[in-house]
């Protein structure tokens, strides 16, 4: 996935984005991307959204990109990277030691079905109802995907990108409620410091920005349609065509 970069000192000091710069760089796991203008500042450009976020976007971007294999693939780490958001939002919304916490989550890891069990519990408790998980089909096409080397079709792909899409409706609808806007907030700050860590080190500008991706709470309240958004997708200009448009 590419993310548009530009120069945030040249911002600054000319009050208009420095359109020499403005580049579609790939976005790298620790969601930071460093640049250098024709100027010679050099900038930070993090992205805000949460892992699960990203994944969601580059699952989508890859059935618009008719790599379907990877979409699947993409949108089964999105589900599990959600689990694992919903797990620590409600830990950090009943104020548990955030160090006993990555113990916990130290010994559910590297196992899947543990997350699973944890989520599946944490999820009846804190709603009182329980998680309508993936459908064994869908779950058997992703077994199939990532196990057999199944290559999969554009209409296998956008089915299981839908059945991801439900499960994920169910949980953000949840952690977006009121009641946990604050430990959310507490956590996209954490979150960026994070990204932030080498910028501030090495004492340099940093600027945010944001991928566009399918699991936003407003877009999904409007339009429940993974199909949808992936023609939108399509219609609407990439990020490295948008950089090209300034060369
Ligand atoms: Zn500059």
């Amino acid at each position: 996935m590419h993310i548009l970069t530009f120069c945030a000192q040249c911002l600054t000091e000319y009050g208009v984005p420095n359109m020499t710069c403005f580049e579609a760089k790939i976005l790298p796991d620790d969601g930071a991307c460093k640049i250098t203008c024709d100027k010679g500042h050099s900038t930070v450009i993090i992205v805000q959204d949460e892992k699960f976020e990203i994944l969601a976007g580059m699952a989508a971007r890859d059935i618009a990109e008719d790599s379907y294999r990877s979409s699947v693939l993409n949108f089964t780490a999105s589900l599990e990277r959600l689990y694992e958001f919903f797990i620590r939002l409600i830990f950090r919304a009943k104020k548990l030691d955030d160090l006993k916490v990555d113990r916990l989550w130290r010994q559910i890891r590297k196992q899947s079905e543990r997350q699973f069990g944890a989520f599946m519990t944490l999820y009846l408790t804190e709603t009182g109802e329980p998680y309508v998980p993936l459908p064994d089909s869908q779950t058997a096409l992703r077994n199939r995907v990532a196990h057999d080397g199944l290559i999969c079709s554009r209409s296998e792909a956008l089915e299981y990108g839908q059945a991801v899409w439900d499960c994920a409706w169910q949980i953000i609808k949840v952690v977006r409620a009121d009641k946990y806007a604050e430990a959310a907030r507490s956590m996209m700050h954490e979150r960026l410091e994070v990204r932030l860590r080498h910028a501030r080190q090495d004492g340099l500008r940093h600027g945010t920005t944001s991928v566009y991706h399918p699991f936003h709470y407003e877009l999904m309240a409007r339009d429940p349609s993974l199909e949808n958004f992936v023609r939108q997708l399509i219609d609407r200009p990439s990020d490295q065509e948008i950089a090209a448009m300034f060369k």
